[in-house]
């Protein structure tokens, strides 16, 4: 499923490409047909994201009230944006449940788990039932509060998008390790020291993600891209790995312990019980 860094590498796209445009907006597939209408025709004023939600606020053609489209793109869906030479241009390909076209460019959702037209008023409620997102808030007080009320484990916790909104199972599994705490310990065990940390660290790795469009968290390759970003170049990353998502069995880059796995709430957990003993 797309973390948090896709959707706001999403909304940016959006923004940069339609932001004070007026836009053609159609359903292809036919699904979103009638929600497609309310906004034909309107200017886009903000493409921007919270968490895995995209909301792109929309003045709709003779209508001083907003709209937005409110995107989930769930397990399977996509949104691509390309730069085109005229409107037209781009056959539609596979099931287009929602086209955006502009001056220049056209974006395509498919397969999306939410594609709905709303008010802003229902935008904001969206919005306070998410917790705070490391790419937009600075603190992570609000997730805190949640956290060390619960029972439940912290790598349960960390993917409960109204504790910390936009951390999908990989940022979830990494950054347990890159701070060696027990998965399950449970949240209101954790150390406060221990939460601003891992806040902190999503406040560090996330932003990376929306530059490279990967989930970077080994330290080595972090700071390739941190140095990268530093001098303005664009970071060449030639592998793509992880501490241990998806490393079942293989050996821990710290200590040579075969990572573990077992199921959390439907997903798959990957830790290391030699190294992931803190609290
Ligand atoms: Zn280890």
């Amino acid at each position: 499923m797309p973390e948090g860094h896709t959707l706001a590498r999403i909304a940016g796209a959006l923004d940069a490409a339609f932001a004070g445009n007026e836009v053609h907006v159609s359903s292809p597939q036919g699904r979103f047909a009638a929600g497609a209408e309310l906004l034909d025709g309107g200017v886009v004023r903000e493409a921007r994201s919270h968490g895995k939600q995209l909301f792109v606020e929309v003045e709709p053609p003779g209508s001083p009230e907003p709209r937005v489209l409110h995107v989930h793109l769930g397990l399977i869906g996509t949104f691509t944006i390309d730069e085109v030479a005229f409107v037209g241009e781009k056959p539609v390909v596979g099931q287009v449940r929602c086209r955006i076209e502009g001056e220049g460019h056209v974006a395509d959702l498919r397969g999306p788990m939410v594609c709905a037209v709303i008010t802003p008023e229902e935008e904001a409620s969206i919005r306070d039932r998410l917790g705070p997102d490391p790419l937009r808030e600075e603190s992570g007080e609000r997730g805190w509060e949640r956290v060390t009320r619960s029972r439940k484990e912290v790598a349960a916790l960390l993917m409960d998008q109204s504790v910390v909104a936009g951390i999908g199972n990989v940022y979830r599994c990494e950054v347990l390790f890159r701070h060696r705490v027990d998965p399950a310990t449970p949240g209101r065990a954790l150390a406060r020291e221990t939460w601003e940390a891992i806040w902190a660290d999503l406040r560090r790795l996330m932003p990376l993600g929306v530059v490279t469009g990967r989930i970077v968290t080994r330290e080595d390759q972090v700071e390739v891209v941190e140095g990268a970003m530093a001098k303005g170049e664009t970071p060449h990353l030639t592998e793509r790995t992880s501490y241990v998502y998806r490393r079942t069995g293989e050996p821990c880059r710290v200590c040579g312990t075969p990572v573990s796995m077992r199921d959390l709430a439907g997903r798959k957990l990957y830790w290391c019980t030699v190294c992931q003993t803190g609290t």
